[in-house]
This record gives structure tokens, C-alpha cells and sequence, in this order.
């Protein structure tokens, strides 16, 4: 393997002492902790065990968990009415609605229900708007928000450079071209319609992938010494690899995230931070009433 590895697991270990050195000076001028409420509907595996591991860095971060779990049938009236009442209440900062949702449930209209304040997933689209502009505050996904941390902190220039991210989806692909365009890089956006991929990626000096499709990047796709971010999480023969075929890639890459222990881990804390910037907004509004 010539890439060195971008790892995750280091910095996000780093970001986590950092995040409770400051919710705990957070807690010492406020009087309080910041809190997150989480609302799912149903026992969908990966989301109980998204759940998990929310409780679990909350906990060692320093941050208050609300859990609302609902059954999988919930009506969308209940499950928007709830998203209101925790958009209202003095006690929460933060709130996340987890996917899947009850079946037939509107997506927007939920996400409509949130306080964009709150919206620490960055999905209303107040704050999505915001990002895409580039103007006053909003929430950045996490997960794109832990891939920019990573660059950042390994010191890869992005300025200039040519940069393809491969997958749009609303959480992932698309704010990770917003980014990148904000840190002045050139940015091509591929998909499934996308008309030769290879050739696409080939072009790119920092290429990032956000399809779902196990080891769709292979190393005759990429140009010697591109960086390489791999946000996918799949599961083959029972072995977590990413959206990269990691062996072929790894031969020409000058940087490249592991799966796992890349991207991954830099998710959860990323979160916690628009957790704690949440919690700073409520206070500054609360001082200013
Ligand atoms: P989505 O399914 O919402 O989006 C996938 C995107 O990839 C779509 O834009 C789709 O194109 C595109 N795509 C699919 N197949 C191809 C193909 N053959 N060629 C080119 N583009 C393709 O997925 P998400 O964005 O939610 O997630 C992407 C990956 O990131 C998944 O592996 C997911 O598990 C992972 N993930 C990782 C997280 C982390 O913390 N590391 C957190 C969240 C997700 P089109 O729009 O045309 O359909």
C-alpha cells in the first residue's frame, strides 16, 4: 500500500476530549448541560444501534440524552406533534429524527416541524439552505462535517484542487460538495446517471464517495496521488468495507480513509458539536429576551 491512512479514530478521539472540556465549561457558566432528544419510530437494527452509540458519546461527552421511541406505526399527526412539543421546550437543544420513518409518514412535513435551531442534523431546510449558500449559521451534517475535520486536521490543501464527489444524497454527497466549494476547490458531482464514472473520477485530485455500493471506486478509477474519502458503510461476507476497493485504491492514493476507522468515527462527535453549538444558541437567545 503506498496511501497513508486518513484515521478517524485518533481525532475523533481528540474532538471527544475537546467537546467535554467544553460542555463542561458550557455547564459551569449556564447552570446546565446541553441536551439532546432523539425520536425514533420502531426497532429498525441499524437505527437501535445508531441509538447506542448517540447514548454512548452523549455519556462521555457530557451531554443530557432524551430518548423518544415511538412504535413503527406511529401517525405522522403524533410523530409531528411530538417533533413540535420538543422544538418548544425550554429542556431540549438538540433533536435528531432518526430514519427509518413509519411508513407513508411525510419527510418534509416532519422536518418542517423542527425549530431550525434545533435542527442539529442539519436537514430543515432553512439550515441545508443556509449551507448551500454559504451565508450567517446553520448545522452541517455530521458526516460530511467529520470528512472536512479530517482533511483539515491531516493538513490536505483543498484549495484550487480538483475535487469529485460521487453520490447526492442530502445528507452525505451534497453538503460534502457544499463544503468543498466553500474551501475553494473545484467540484464535479457524479450519481447514478453520471455518464463514465471512471473517466469522472479520474480527473479528480480529491475524490469522495457517498453511494451505499460496496467497492464501487476501484484503483483503475483514480489518478496517482489523488486523496481519497470514503464515507461508505457496507457489509460484504459479513466484513464492513466502503463505497472504495480499498486494496486497488490504496496502490495509487496519496491519502486515504480506512473502513472502518475513518470517516466512521469522526460522525458521532461531529454531531456533539452542533449539540453544544445549539445549546450556545438557545443561551444567546434566552440572554438576549
Ligand atoms: P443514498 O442512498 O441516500 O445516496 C446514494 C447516492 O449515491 C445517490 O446520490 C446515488 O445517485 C449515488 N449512486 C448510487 N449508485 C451509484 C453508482 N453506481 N454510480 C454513481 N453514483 C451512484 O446514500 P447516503 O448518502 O445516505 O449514504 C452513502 C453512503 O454513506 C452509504 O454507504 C452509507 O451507509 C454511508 N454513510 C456513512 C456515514 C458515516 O458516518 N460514515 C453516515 C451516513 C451514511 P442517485 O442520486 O442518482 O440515485
Amino acid at each position: 500500500m503506498a496511501a497513508q491512512l486518513l484515521s478517524g479514530r485518533g481525532i475523533a478521539n481528540q474532538i471527544r476530549e475537546e467537546m467535554a472540556a467544553e460542555v463542561s465549561r458550557f455547564a459551569q457558566e449556564c447552570g446546565r448541560v446541553p441536551s439532546l432528544a432523539v425520536v425514533r419510530a420502531g426497532e429498525d437494527a441499524a437505527s437501535v444501534s445508531y441509538t447506542r452509540m448517540l447514548i454512548r458519546t452523549c455519556e462521555q461527552v457530557g451531554i443530557a440524552f432524551e430518548p423518544h421511541i415511538l412504535p413503527a406505526d406511529v401517525p405522522e399527526e403524533k410523530l409531528i406533534s411530538l417533533v413540535r412539543e420538543l422544538s418548544a421546550s425550554e429542556s431540549v437543544d438538540g433533536i435528531i429524527v432518526q430514519e427509518p420513518l413509519p411508513e407513508g409518514c411525510n419527510a418534509e412535513a416532519v422536518i418542517a416541524a423542527l425549530d431550525p435551531v434545533k435542527d442539529v442534523d442539519g436537514v430543515h431546510p432553512s439550515n441545508a439552505g443556509r449551507l448551500f449558500q454559504g451565508v450567517g449559521n446553520y448545522y452541517v451534517p455530521a458526516t460530511p462535517a467529520g470528512g472536512m475535520e479530517l482533511l483539515e486536521r491531516y493538513g490536505i490543501p483543498v484549495k484550487g484542487k480538483r475535487a469529485v464527489v460521487v453520490g447526492r444524497s442530502n445528507v452525505v454527497g451534497r453538503p460534502m460538495a457544499m463544503l468543498l466549494l466553500h474551501r475553494h476547490a473545484t467540484v464535479t458531482i457524479c450519481h447514478s446517471r453520471t455518464e463514465n464514472l471512471a473517466e469522472e473520477c479520474r480527473r479528480a485530485e480529491i475524490l469522495v464517495a457517498a453511494t451505499g455500493k460496496p467497492k464501487l471506486i476501484t484503483g483503475d478509477m483514480v489518478s496517482p496521488g489523488v486523496v481519497v474519502v470514503d464515507f461508505g458503510v457496507n457489509f460484504l461476507d459479513g466484513q464492513m468495507v466502503g463505497d472504495v476497493d480499498f486494496d486497488s485504491v490504496a496502490e495509487k492514493a496519496s491519502w486515504i480513509t480506512p473502513v472502518p476507522g475513518g470517516t466512521g468515527p469522526m460522525t458521532n462527535v461531529m454531531l456533539m458539536r452542533n449539540v453544544l453549538m445549539a445549546a450556545r444558541a438557545r443561551q444567546a437567545r434566552a440572554e438576549t429576551k
